[in-house]
């Protein structure tokens, strides 16, 4: 008889995680299983589908050749009831085990359903708190106490402290706690990107790859492209050539953009991070050898380790003190329907045909790309928060609605009334091209905000000011803009308004003409 169900989700993929600790190879049975319903609940990237499902076999076959028994439910088992909870209540009729150990899903939607799996199962569930994070939901939620508002960077800075790391004594390496004012580079022309390292699909990952495309064939983007590595030996390998090549720069280019670079200097450890592959202390302590060793600048290290240790941290405690109501705000109100060139990446606008074509062939874009070309966009168009949700979990290799949605919902569309920035990020067609070569090569002319090339981030961004002026006058990191606009002559206004109108009824109409 089973002693233990032990369930393994598929981003819990984590030799160390709370579920597996004590495990009895003798008697424990560890349940994995691959299911529709979490391929469907948004129209995940094929990419994405075949990244998990490959994983998830590949730490399976691992834990087997260790002596684990795994039940291994796979999608196209007739068998398959389709659903965690079924699969959970069909292996408990199945083993009889005296007890379900789990670790908390990341999601609260998952989390909702696995509170239910005792009484579906009919046995007692015993669910552990997620370890693997840096910071306890306990730990943020003592942090966020009484304070009138969050922000990152004195959060970042405990966790600096709790876990000394980039320390010297008390005080911060170097003597400053953020370097962030030397990551806003330009890339120079003819600057060389090192590719990062690709891992070409196994017997076991093509295996899979024939099922997401038989089964998932309407999903949005291809799997041609697919190189994700599905192991942690792989995912550390990944991480280590960024580590050698691209970290010494990825403070400097941090913001930039450039045509047809998908990568830049930017690690692509999300993927492998959000699956439990990788280990976030793991990676800031190799980042920071990296400085005490020489290899890498200090501006590239801290900024490295306040985004795993900063800002990925800080956005879970986000999520987890205010859902599930923080899944429903609309701060700004915003009511537009997702245009389909989302969907296509047929658009005029450059930046935007890059972001959302690199998304398509790699199920990847960086920050600055999801931030201020796709995010900023919705931003200023008004599109509503739950499509803008929807197609972030939906097109990126590493989308966990824990993660995702307090980045869309709060950093770009800051919709959740401002807390995770104290300020929306929205930014007209100047700044895109101060930070990308994109408008060189673009139908609309950036350097003009009306007519019929006029850039349609100009128009859109100062009729977003004056469409939220009265907000915006109240916040003192807002108000210079609109100030700038009550300066702004009458015909002028008047110009833009009128062109940014024409935009949004493009936009209405499905954006086909953009
Ligand atoms: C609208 C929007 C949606 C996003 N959705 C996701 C998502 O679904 N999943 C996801 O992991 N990240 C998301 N991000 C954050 C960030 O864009 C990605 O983590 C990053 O682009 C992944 O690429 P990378 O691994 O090359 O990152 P790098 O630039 O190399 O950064 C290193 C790591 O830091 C962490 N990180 C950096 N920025 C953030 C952030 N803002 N929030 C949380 N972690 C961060 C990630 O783990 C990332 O892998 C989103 C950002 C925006 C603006
Ligand atoms: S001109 Fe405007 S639309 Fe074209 S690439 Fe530049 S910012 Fe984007």
């Amino acid at each position: 008889m089973t002693a233990a169900l032990r369930v393994i989700l598929g981003d819990q993929l984590s030799r160390n995680i709370a579920s597996l600790d004590g495990l009895d190879a003798a008697a424990d049975v560890v349940l994995m299983a691959e299911v529709m319903g979490e391929c469907t609940y948004v129209p995940h990237h094929p990419q994405k589908i075949a990244l998990v499902l490959s994983a998830m076999r590949h730490f399976a076959a691992a834990l087997q050749a260790r002596g684990v028994t795994v039940r291994y439910v796979r999608l196209d088992d007739p068998e398959n009831s389709q659903s965690l909870t079924g699969e959970v209540a069909r292996a408990v009729r199945a083993l009889k085990p005296s007890l379900v150990v789990a670790t908390a899903a990341a999601e609260w939607r998952v989390l909702r359903d696995m509170q239910g799996w005792e009484a579906a199962a009919s046995v007692p569930v015993e669910i552990l708190e997620d370890d693997r994070f840096l910071a306890s939901r306990a730990f943020f939620k003592d942090w966020a106490a009484g304070r009138q508002s969050l922000r990152m960077e004195f959060f970042y800075r405990e966790m600096r402290r709790a876990k000394n790391i980039l320390m010297e004594d008390d005080k911060p390496a170097g003597g400053k706690w953020n370097y962030d004012s030397e990551n806003r580079k330009k890339l120079p022309a003819g600057i060389k990107v090192p590719g990062p390292k690709r891992f070409a699909p196994d017997e076991m990952t093509r295996d899979v790859m024939a099922l997401v495309e038989k089964t998932f064939p309407k999903h949005y983007g291809g799997l041609e492209r697919f190189d994700y590595p599905v192991t942690a030996k792989d995912a550390k390998a990944g991480f280590a050539d960024f580590i050698k090549h691209r970290l010494k720069d990825f403070g400097d280019w941090q913001d930039a953009m450039a045509a047809d670079e998908p990568y830049l200097f930017h690690s692509l450890v999300s993927a492998p991070l959000n699956l439990g592959l990788l280990d976030p202390l793991d990676l800031c302590r190799a980042a920071e050898a990296a400085y005490r060793d020489g290899s890498a600048p200090l501006n590239a290290v801290e900024g490295f380790i306040r985004q795993i240790l900063g800002w990925r941290e800080f956005v879970r405690g986000v999520y987890w003190l205010h859902m599930p109501d923080y899944g429903t705000r609309n701060g700004l109100d915003a009511t537009r329907p997702l245009p389909e060139f989302y969907w296509t990446g047929e658009t005029k606008m450059r930046c935007m045909a890059q972001a959302i074509g690199q998304t398509m062939d790699y199920a990847y874009a960086h920050h600055i790309q999801r931030l201020m070309i796709t995010g900023n966009f919705a931003l200023l168009a008004g599109l509503h928060p739950d499509a803008v949700d929807e197609w972030y979990l939906a097109v990126y290799a590493d989308a966990y609605e824990w993660v995702e949605m307090p980045n869309t919902r709060g950093m770009a569309l800051h919709a959740d009334g401002g807390v995770v920035g104290s300020k929306p990020y929205a930014a007209s067609g100047a700044y895109i091209n101060r930070m990308s070569n994109y408008c060189g090569d673009c139908y609309y002319d950036v350097s003009e905000a009306t007519g019929e090339r006029g850039c349609p981030f100009n128009a859109l961004y100062w009729d977003f000011i004056g469409r939220h002026a009265k907000s915006f006058a109240q916040n003192p990191r807002m108000a210079m803009p609109v100030r700038s606009l009550a300066k702004m002559a009458p015909e002028k206004v008047k110009g833009l308004r009128a062109r940014a109108a024409h935009i949004l009824a493009m936009i209405d109409q499905g954006g086909a003409e953009l």
